[in-house]
């Protein structure tokens, strides 16, 4: 028996390459969207955004941590997240907050 190779669709749909065939059906590659994106900060510990910056130490030194309001968590290590607008829209949601 012998291994057939099979003839890509595009070939039998007569097209000239990939590219015309796939655009022809319309199928886009993913493309690169210019996104905005969102930068959230949250507690490494309970995952909440209610955090807030708390100075430690001598005043003028600036020496800064970050407090989690939820969970009391203090350090400097926040965590910093990046969410693009659909995911931002969703965080709003689940926090139930208006979207403007
Ligand atoms: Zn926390």
């Amino acid at each position: 028996m012998k291994n057939k190779l099979s003839t890509p669709a595009w070939i039998l749909e007569g097209y000239d390459s990939p590219a015309e065939y796939e655009k022809s059906r319309g199928i886009k590659k993913a493309k690169i969207k210019n996104e905005k994106t969102f930068r959230l900060r949250v507690c490494p510990k309970c995952g909440s955004d209610e955090v807030g910056v708390v100075l430690t130490g001598e005043e003028g030194k600036g020496a800064k941590e970050w407090e989690c309001r939820k969970c009391k968590w203090t350090g400097k290590n926040i965590e910093d997240k990046e969410l693009n607008e659909d995911e931002f829209m969703k965080y709003l949601d689940e926090k139930g907050e208006e979207v403007a």
